[in-house]
């Protein structure tokens, strides 16, 4: 029998849909210009750019010119916050407000940031995930010159009010970015009704290719250019477009966003059955705000177990999940999203997440939870230090 494999970890990445492939294939061999050339074969390439930068657009609210391709969700997240620091530093300003979970790749710019003199505030959350909006208002001062805090958590889902924290920034005139590379296709977002000033997205998040991204910013916001060289994208980031794949982003970005709210409900009923299944297992505790989650999200923590061996062992019977954060496994630190929101050690250990998208039918729902269960079982079993808690327990 043919080994049966669920693929349950979107949130590192998808896979390239068949009809974003055929899309981009034009763009490698046959319509191949430079998209600054001025013959034909160029400015086909140009068109397709644009088009692609139309849908991406569109698909979040903003204008086609503050719209900015990239080569990745982390390029536009160093280039948000690192430009709008330099920018800010200009006026004197150099603190920076953002959260204990972002991704690291705005946590670790802004450590950089830290070491080149500006003060950081990392804001904290609550054990549900989510970050209080009072707290960003109390954190911005007179020299604050951004306030960087994420659409949705990459590890535990939590949708962040976004809206109230931009409108906060909005008020006390400090520019607001948000990392929504885990949002966009999954939450209908409108940068302009939304007060967005900055977002960062990511193509391989909803199903275009790795390696390309975009950076929307408002305009009329002087954000310094982030790679010097050529005009391309209004002289703001230099290098020839990888026009394939932003070929790719726009038709994937176009197919995420239709029917947005019956797909993600769909998604979430799946979810939910799962969810509800896996949290009969005994000593399990679901992480982050159950209900302003990713519709895709499960984080679960196992007590007793280490989430990277139970990871390890679902990967070897087909069902692919990851520990903690894709970008953390291999490392043995537990995972600083969960400690933010306040889980000891040995529960942020025992976490294991799966993100599931449209493909996972009701009855995949049925073997993941059989599969987790018994592999968590057996875990359970060939661990002295688990025994000996549960008879304590017992007694
Ligand atoms: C994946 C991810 C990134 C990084 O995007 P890349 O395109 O892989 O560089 C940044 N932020 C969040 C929240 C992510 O999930």
């Amino acid at each position: 029998m043919e080994k049966r494999i669920i693929y349950a970890d979107n949130a590192a990445t998808t896979a390239v849909s068949e009809e974003v492939l055929k899309a981009m294939m034009p763009y490698f061999c046959e319509t191949y210009g430079n998209p600054s050339s001025i013959y034909k074969a160029g400015r086909d390439a140009r068109r397709a750019v644009e088009e692609a930068r139309e849908k991406t657009a569109g698909a979040i609210g903003a204008e086609p010119r503050e719209i900015y391709f990239t080569s990745c969700g982390s390029e536009s997240d160093n280039w948000a916050v690192k430009s709008a620091a330099e920018l800010m530093a200009e006026q004197g300003r150099r603190h920076i407000v953002t959260s204990a979970i972002e991704h690291h790749a705005v946590l670790r710019t802004c450590g950089y940031l830290e070491k080149k003199g500006f003060e950081v505030t990392y804001l904290p959350v609550g054990a549900d995930g989510i970050v209080r909006p009072a707290d960003a208002e109390k954190a911005i001062r007179r020299d604050t010159a951004l306030v960087s805090i994420m659409y949705a958590n990459n590890e535990v889902g939590t949708v962040q009010p976004v809206d109230e924290i931009a409108a906060i920034c909005r008020e006390k005139g400090v520019l607001f970015h948000t990392d929504a590379v885990q949002a966009v296709g999954h939450i209908e977002i409108d940068v302009h009704r939304q007060g967005i000033d900055m977002l960062s997205l990511s193509g391989h998040k909803f199903h275009a290719p790795k390696g390309v991204g975009a950076l929307y910013i408002r305009s009329g916001t002087r954000l310094p250019s982030f790679l010097h060289g050529g005009g391309q994208e209004l002289g703001r980031r230099a290098g020839t477009e990888n026009v394939p794949a932003i070929v790719g982003l726009g038709a994937a970005i176009e197919a995420a966003v239709c029917d947005i709210h019956s797909r993600e409900a769909a998604v979430a009923s799946v979810r939910d059955s799962i969810m509800d299944g896996l949290l009969k297992i005994p000593y399990t505790r679901l992480n982050g705000d159950r209900n302003r989650r990713l519709a895709g999200n499960i984080n679960i923590s196992f007590e007793g177990i280490d989430g990277e061996a139970l990871a390890l062992m679902l990967g070897m019977k087909g069902i692919y999940v990851s520990s903690g954060s894709a970008c953390t496994s291999g490392d043995a630190d537990p995972s600083h999203v969960l400690l933010a929101m306040g889980l000891g050690e040995a529960s942020a250990k025992g976490a294991v997440r799966l993100t599931i998208g449209e493909d996972i039918t009701s009855d995949d729902a049925g073997y993941i939870i059989g599969t987790i269960e018994e592999t968590a079982e057996k875990l359970r079993r060939s661990s002295s230090a688990w025994q000996h808690m549960i008879r304590n327990d017992n007694t």
